[in-house]
């Protein structure tokens, strides 16, 4: 077993998901690798932050578990782009998420500002879901080969159905999606991707959320509400009985194009 393998099993180590010899086999190289020590000390430093430092609800985690347990083997498919990618930005969104951590408004302590702090709590909320999203070892659980495929895989999944009108391009290509939550409620998650900017799409049910009255913008035929925070942009509206909330690190108006696309 090299490096490679080694770094390619580490998360499912740590979830206890390996077959006991292979996870002797691993344990055995990160005790006598130094590099692969070290990624195992970082894996465990961003399941820390991700668990214990984000604000965050025990009901998803616990289902994020149950679903993480479900989660194809090593070896099966998967998206090859993404562990290389997220290994290349992980350091980065480390520190995004300890300056995310520290910032009080993210955690919703802060008096409401202009814009009221029901909008920033949800603006929090799905910055916090993006960036789950991004250090997921195994982000998507249904990979794309298009929105036809995509679609018909919540269905039983979720107890709505998600209305996605823009199943993705040739600039904005859908990646794949998983189910997710959006504060207390089950969502759909769809990942699209510009250049080398993943996008986090989530649906939801509307009712019941702190969405903002005013303050929004004309995107598409409907009222959106963008905020760029801690380098991400947030857009978020409703249509009918659900939900969006669209984050992403990309540039603000390709953001707003894409979800114009998206609102149709
Ligand atoms: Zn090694």
């Amino acid at each position: 077993m090299d490096c490679e393998d080694v770094r390619t099993y580490l998360l499912d180590d740590h979830r206890g998901q390996l077959a006991p010899e292979l996870a002797r086999e691993v344990r055995a190289h990160v005790e006598r690798c130094a590099a692969c020590a070290h990624d195992d000390a970082a894996e465990h430093a961003l399941s820390e932050l991700l668990e214990r430092r984000l604000p965050q609800h025990p009901a998803p985690l616990a289902l994020k578990r149950r679903l993480a347990a479900q989660w194809p083997a090593p070896g099966a498919a998967r998206a090859p782009w993404w562990p290389r990618w997220r290994r290349a930005v992980a350091p980065a969104l480390a520190a995004a998420l300890v300056l995310a951590v520290a910032a009080p408004w993210l955690t919703g302590r802060l008096p409401a500002s202009g814009r009221g702090d029901g909008a920033q709590a949800l603006v929090a909320e799905a910055v916090n879901d993006h960036l789950r999203v991004l250090l997921s070892e195994h982000p998507l659980e249904v990979e794309s080969g298009g929105i036809h495929q995509v679609k018909p895989w919540f269905a039983g999944r979720l107890d709505f159905a998600p209305v996605v009108p823009f199943g993705g391009d040739v600039e904005f290509p859908l990646k794949g999606g998983a189910v997710g939550w959006f504060v207390d409620r089950k969502a759909a998650v769809l990942v699209y991707q510009r250049r080398l900017h993943p996008i986090s799409l989530f649906v939801f049910r509307a009712d019941g959320l702190p969405w903002p009255a005013r303050g929004g913008e004309r995107i598409g035929g409907v009222d959106a509400y963008r905020q760029t925070a801690r380098g991400f942009t947030v857009v978020l509206w409703r249509t009918g009985d659900l939900g969006y909330a669209l984050v992403s690190d990309l540039d603000p108006k390709e953001l707003a194009t894409f979800a114009s696309k998206l609102v149709g």
